[in-house]
Order: structure tokens, then sequence, then C-alpha cells
């Protein structure tokens, strides 16, 4: 692994563990299968390349409702969004948060001076570098350059709010209390989708279910 302490500097041993515990889960515990693929496609409406691992379920029907993708596709394709959103239920609810015009005001709310804007500053800096530690840890089993994607994480992060979903892919992924905005942007949808309420409208046949 990394021992390069300058490298994360809002990262807590604690943190590191969680990176590393999560990089060892997709690698080890959590292969997909013939039918997660095949749900993918179906989710997304076209293959997904790339995919290493399932970063979250439904808790109830365990469908894919986050992929995991290797940084450096088919070895030719920088894949900066590790983390994406494929659950259609999660996705919608995200694009109709999105389009109340939420993430400029949430971005000036990171560039605001406030005692609660440098809080949010700095968990969401903490979020983006465990962002990209979780990516390194990944790239360096897989043997992935990630030269193109070099500090880039995903959603706008360290500064900016750019794209929701790749936010509330992190926060199911990590758990809540790593991403702050994506925690957010949960519980602001949470009536149209939520992990633990299976609202999935496409699910594993039952001879998959396994
Ligand atoms: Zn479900």
């Amino acid at each position: 692994m990394i021992e390069n302490n300058n490298q994360y500097p809002h990262l807590t041993t604690k943190d590191k563990q969680l990176c590393i515990n999560l990089a060892q889960q997709t690698l080890t515990n959590n292969k997909v299968t013939q039918t997660d693929i095949t749900t993918v496609t179906q989710q997304l409406g076209r293959y997904p390349r790339g995919i290493i691992g399932i970063g979250a379920r439904c808790t109830r029907c365990q469908i894919p409702l986050v992929v995991i993708t290797r940084p450096l596709i088919n070895g030719t394709l920088p894949f900066p969004t590790t983390c994406y959103l494929t659950s259609r239920e999660a996705t919608k609810a995200v694009s109709g948060l999105e389009s109340t015009g939420v993430m400029t005001q949430l971005t000036s709310q990171l560039a605001d001076t406030t005692d609660h804007a440098n809080h949010l500053r700095e968990q969401y800096y903490r979020a983006h570098e465990m962002y990209l530690f979780f990516r390194s840890l990944l790239a360096e089993h897989l043997g992935d350059s990630e030269e193109h994607i070099a500090s880039i994480s995903a959603g706008g992060m360290p500064t900016r709010v750019k794209c929701l979903h790749a936010l509330v892919a992190q926060s199911l992924v990590f758990g809540s209390g790593v991403n702050p905005v994506g925690d957010w942007a949960l519980t602001q949808i949470k009536d149209s989708f939520d992990p633990h309420v299976c609202r999935c409208s496409i699910h594993l046949t039952d001879n998959q279910k396994g």
C-alpha cells in the first residue's frame, strides 16, 4: 500500500483503513457475477466495461446500485468515476434533485467563510482523498496506470459540486459520514430512493438469485 503521508493530509489512519477494507472487499469478497453484469447492462442500457466489483446493493433484493470500475479500462481508457451509480431509481431521483439547481448553491456554500462552510469543506476534501486513496489501491493491485486521472476524483470534488450521481455513489459505497454532499442528497431523495427500501424495477430472476 501507499505510505506517503503527505499525499492524503486529511485522512486519519482509520479513514485509510476504511479505504483498504473497501478495496479488499472489492477485489476479493464481492466478485461480479454474470447475473450482476446482465442486471447492470439492463440498468445502463449498455454493457458495463471495466467492472471489478459491486460497490453497493439494494439491501432487500440485492441488485447492484453502484458498480466499481477499474481505473484504466482495457488498458487504454482512463476512468476516474470509480464508484458509478447504476440503479435506475437512484439515478432518476438524483437527476430530479439536480434539476432544482442545488449544485450551484452547494458550490457557493463550499466557498463560504462561515464555520459551517469551513467544516463542510474539510469533510468534502476528506471524501475526495478517500476516493483517490481507494482508487490508488485498486490501481496498484490491478497494475492500472492512473497517470491521466491523477488527483481527479469525481463529482466536482474537492472544491465544486458538479455531479450528485457520483457523490451519492460514493456515499452508498463508503457509508454515511464520508461524503457530506452525497449523504445530504440521499436524505433529500429518500422518498423515491433508499437502499433499504426496495423500489427496484429491474430484478434478478429467481434462478439467478443463488
Ligand atoms: Zn431492490
